[in-house]
């Protein structure tokens, strides 16, 4: 293999380790571990040759490198031989442009990437192709390893569960009781992963899946494994090509455990490394007030962090008080003249409403961004002819209950400004037509 990666310690104290050996932290100091590239040999490739080739596979069916993750599989991944990639053809969801919600907010160059139009309706999945291909190289190679576990708000025990339900590696998810939607829950379930329902919150499911790991011979898929973050980073890489290959100038992103903000700046640092983009665009990072510890180490300068017990939010996916990627996020957002903001369930529940109103159906998580963005740009932060891309986490489709309780007006501390309702009548022409006249 020509190219290569590794597990580096994050801390900086020099330990490598094989991306095959089943490790979460440095053995020497105990930090957490990022996947390292040796990035003299992807530079003897330039930056127009590596487009070139992107471009060449982008959504091909030359199996796997049709995938948006494994197109690059050579920035992401190279210690996976082909045979082993377990790929659904994920990524290359639509970046669209947000028209009307832009005209009404003042902004002319919004743009919305769905990452929610992947196999299992989240973003999650870019990652967990990574790290469930990684497992079957390492199963093939010899290695004991009974299945796969996770402890998971509910995006990422859909996407492990069917992902391992693809390649017939079994799977464990640990979910919060009555904390996850109806399709969050029943997506591992219908799958066939082991799921188990904690009396406890994101947390303390964590607790529990790291000792479990530890015992079980079962490989531990949580964010702390950074082999998801390299598939993740590949948003970044993929909202450059959607443009041609122009970095943009503002990226707005929801986060909670915090990975994939740190994954899309890995992504934007490992492109202008290799001379494919010359700038680096704003990152905001966006967190439900109930679930801010982020928010609150931004106010300090990053300065100081403190984890907090997070409370009950709609945007479910990020209630977390502990993030584990909390110190690649304060890297990241460093990096990137990062932003931190964050919305009320009141501000987050209307944003999503309004958004939908302009033709999208946006998760909870999404709506956290877009309050965020509103802020921003009534700030003045963002100004009327920033790009600006907003990063869309999981489908609508998946937070149908949230949906419903706010078009009921059933949610608690929502004002609902955006409800819709429908016309009940009888089956009469007239009466109908009185309505079309009242509402057109
Ligand atoms: C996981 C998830 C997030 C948060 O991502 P982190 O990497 O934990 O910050 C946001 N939105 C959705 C829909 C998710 O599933
Ligand atoms: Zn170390």
């Amino acid at each position: 293999m020509k190219y290569k990666a590794w597990f580096g310690c994050i801390s900086g104290c020099n330990e490598r380790y094989p991306l095959n050996e089943v490790i979460y932290r440095c053995k020497s100091c105990g930090g957490l571990l990022e996947v390292v590239h040796d990035m003299d040999q992807l530079k003897v490739r330039s930056g127009a040759a590596w487009m070139r080739l992107f471009d060449d596979r982008y959504q091909r069916t030359d199996y796997p490198f049709g995938s948006s993750v494994w197109g690059k599989k050579e920035l992401v991944c190279p210690a996976v031989s082909d045979e082993n990639v377990v790929s659904m053809y994920e990524g290359g969801s639509n970046l669209f442009w947000a028209e009307r919600l832009g005209q009404e907010l003042g902004v002319n160059d919004l743009w919305i990437k769905q990452c929610g139009n992947n196999p299992t309706g989240s973003f999650k999945d870019l990652g967990m192709t990574v790290l469930v291909s990684m497992v079957k190289q390492m199963i093939s190679d010899g290695q004991d390893i009974r299945g796969i576990a996770c402890a998971s708000t509910g995006d990422t025990s859909a996407s492990l569960a069917a992902y391992c339900a693809y390649t017939g590696i079994p799977s464990v998810v640990f979910l919060p009781k009555d904390k996850v939607s109806v399709a969050q829950l029943i997506q591992p379930i219908a799958n066939g992963a082991l799921t188990i329902s904690l009396d406890t919150d994101f947390d303390g499911c964590m607790e529990i899946v790291q000792e479990v790991a530890k015992e079980e011979h079962i490989y531990l898929a949580n964010s702390m494994n950074s082999l998801r973050i390299e598939g993740q980073k590949t948003i970044s890489m993929e909202i450059v090509q959607q443009f041609d290959w122009e970095a943009p100038d503002v990226v707005v992103i929801p986060g909670g455990n915090l990975g994939n903000v740190s994954a899309l700046g890995k992504g934007f640092l490992m492109m202008e490394e290799l001379g494919i983009i010359n700038k680096r665009p704003r990152i905001v990072c966006a967190q439900a007030e109930r679930a801010n510890p982020l928010y609150k180490s931004y106010l300090t300068g990053f300065e100081e962090f403190e984890s907090i017990q997070a409370q009950q939010t709609i945007a479910s996916a990020i209630q977390i008080g502990n993030p584990v990627s909390i110190n690649r996020a304060i890297r990241v957002l460093k990096a990137f003249d990062g932003i931190v903001e964050q919305a009320t369930e009141d501000e987050i529940a209307n944003a999503a409403a309004r958004a939908d109103l302009t033709g999208l159906y946006n998760c909870p998580h999404t709506g956290v961004a877009l309050a965020a963005l509103f802020k921003l740009i009534q700030r003045g932060d963002i100004s009327r002819d920033d790009r600006v891309i907003v990063i869309s986490t999981a489908n609508g489709l998946k937070f149908t209950d949230f949906k419903v309780k706010y078009h009921e007006e059933r949610l608690e501390d929502v004002s609902f400004k955006h409800a819709q309702k429908p016309v009940e009548l009888p089956p009469d022409y007239d009466a109908v037509a009185k309505v079309l006249d009242q509402r057109l």
